[in-house]
């Protein structure tokens, strides 16, 4: 915070960024779908910027949702449901997705698919191309789920004491209690 009191605008626009990493994440997934599907011209400069520049995306918004993702900001109170308890029995898939997430083997199972999909690419059939995109696709529902589980994280089942679920979410604390009545 600067002398005046004032927030840095480094600083706004990191927690700004944070807030909608998710949202980055998903359209930057989208892009580079896009981009091994219908590649740019080879040789050309774009070919070899926007790969680039999509990549970069990627991981700074990744890293600003990770630092973001440890507490809830005043966006994310506002655009807290009024019926929490009601949008978390909707969502149990998506908070199974995340816990199945927090487990390794699931994970590195997931990634061997996520990568060795790409040999699909390199067939160059249309087949091929469809069981591609469809894997990568998945990583969107993933951080939706991420993302929910996130918000909704007190009504989990899973996370609560008698979920039931053994594993744990490396999730960012959420609020006290009685910080949520303030909303
Ligand atoms: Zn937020
Ligand atoms: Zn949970």
């Amino acid at each position: 915070m600067n002398l005046d009191g004032s927030v840095p605008w480094a600083k706004r626009v990191s927690d700004r960024w944070g807030h909608w990493g998710s949202t980055m994440l998903l359209a930057s997934i989208a892009a580079a779908i896009l981009l091994c599907l219908r590649p740019l011209p080879a040789g050309s400069l774009q070919s070899l910027v926007v790969p680039l520049v999509v990549m970069l995306f990627v991981v700074t918004s990744w890293i600003m949702m990770r630092q973001h993702d440890r507490r809830l900001c005043e966006h994310c109170m506002a655009a807290m449901p009024l019926n929490p308890a009601e949008q978390a029995t909707r969502y149990r898939l998506r908070f199974l997705v995340t816990h199945a997430g927090a487990n390794r083997r699931i994970l590195i199972g997931y990634l061997v698919v996520l990568f060795g999909s790409n040999v699909f690419v390199f067939y160059g059939c249309l087949s091929g191309r469809l069981a591609w995109t469809v894997i990568q696709s998945s990583m969107v529902y993933l951080v939706l789920s991420y993302s929910t589980h996130r918000r909704l994280q007190p009504w989990c089942p899973w996370c609560s004491d008698d979920g039931g679920g053994e594993e744990q979410v490396d999730e960012p604390e959420p609020l006290p209690n009685d910080s949520w009545q303030t909303v």
